[in-house]
């Protein structure tokens, strides 16, 4: 899944170093949730398949045929609208049909499948291929996996109450798992899975932990000691409480450094030592506290999410302090942040 931009991290060069690391055949399709990412998936030179997981508005049809892109369709409506567009385009164009198990924001209902199922063939027959059909978990990550267990029989009870494929058509592929779900769901063989989270480094409720992806870092811009009674930031909501020494780092919530960090004990690496952020984080700034760092200088670099020596902010770690999930937390990193990749360009 490299939707949104790959989790925020840049989809093209993601979805190249995908392409390079992963086995051959490994790769069945790229995810995106718009045409406009398909099309700039098709400009950055991916000639493989890209699926479009999100409902689509009817304006996009044509688009999406033009970039050979694969629809998710959740009604017969959009059946129709794709079937027409590969007429106004001259070929049978792919999909795969989405099954509404409980996430309630897409799919065919799962308990009306003989119904819709039929109505599906009907309308692709001789016009479009049905190529797959899934469905998508809403609490794969929960420690309770009842409810995901539930959605698996409600998918296994629509699949068998969809017409089989014509004869001579090849079987449709079968696929349901976000990261979590391929992590955690056992005793089900299906024949896709569609991971996004765990790839760029975000934990998906298993034990196995991901590898760290992503570091959010940031200079030191400027070192001074404050007399007791200083305030810093906005509403002036931190005093210091005795000389100490401030740093600002060239990072506010105008890159994504959200603002509910601060006040929830967020911090920053600095020479291996984790020091507070003081205050509330600025668009463009957020002041750190180097009280016991008198080493530190200008200059300087601070980790906000990743490793510096043996110290690690996690991205979960700030998720978890804002109150969002790590999902939000990358996409949410803004353009003005330069995404640098390793190994050629991060330092
Ligand atoms: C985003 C998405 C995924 C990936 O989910 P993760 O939790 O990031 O692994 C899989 N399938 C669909 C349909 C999605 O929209």
């Amino acid at each position: 899944m490299v939707k949104a931009d790959a989790y925020g991290l840049g989809m093209e060069r993601v979805a190249a170093a995908l392409a390079q690391a992963l086995p051959e055949g490994a790769l069945f399709a790229f995810g995106v949730a718009a045409v406009a990412e398909g099309e700039r998936l098709r400009a950055s030179g991916w000639t493989g398949r890209i699926l479009v997981f999100s409902p689509l508005p009817p304006s996009d049809y044509d688009r999406g045929a033009d970039a050979d892109l694969t629809l998710c369709l959740s009604d017969i409506d959009a059946v129709e609208l794709w079937a027409e567009a590969g007429t106004r385009a001259g070929r049978q164009l792919g999909f795969h049909t989405e099954v509404d198990t409980g996430i309630g924001r897409a799919g065919f209902a799962w308990h009306q499948a003989a119904l819709w199922g039929a109505e599906v063939m009907r309308r692709a027959a001789g016009r479009l291929r049905w190529e797959g059909c899934f469905t998508h978990f809403h609490s794969a990550d929960e420690p309770d996996l009842r409810p995901t267990e539930l959605q698996c029989e409600r998918f296994e009870q629509a699949l068998a109450a969809l017409p089989a494929e014509p004869a001579g058509e090849p079987r449709r592929l079968i696929h349901a798992a976000n990261s979590a779900g391929a992590l955690r769901v056992r005793g089900r063989r299906w024949d896709l899975v569609r991971p996004g989270i765990f790839l760029y480094g975000g934990t998906a409720g298993a034990e196995l932990q991901p590898e760290p992806v992503v570091s959010v870092r940031a200079q030191l811009v400027l070192v001074r000691e404050v007399p007791p009674g200083t305030t810093a930031g906005y509403g002036a909501t931190y005093v210091a409480g005795g000389l100490e020494r401030w740093g600002t780092l060239a990072i506010g919530y105008g890159d994504g450094l959200r603002r509910a960090l601060a006040p929830a004990g967020g911090s920053a690496l600095l020479l291996g030592r984790r020091v507070p952020l003081v205050g509330r984080i600025s668009m463009d700034v957020s002041v750190a506290d180097l009280t016991g760092l008198p080493e530190v200088e200008a200059g300087e670099v601070a980790t906000l999410i990743g490793n510096d020596a043996e110290e690690e902010i996690t991205l979960d770690e700030v998720a978890a302090r804002c109150g969002t999930i790590s999902y939000e937390v990358l996409t949410g990193l803004t353009a003005r942040l330069p995404r640098l990749y390793s190994p050629a360009e991060a330092t």
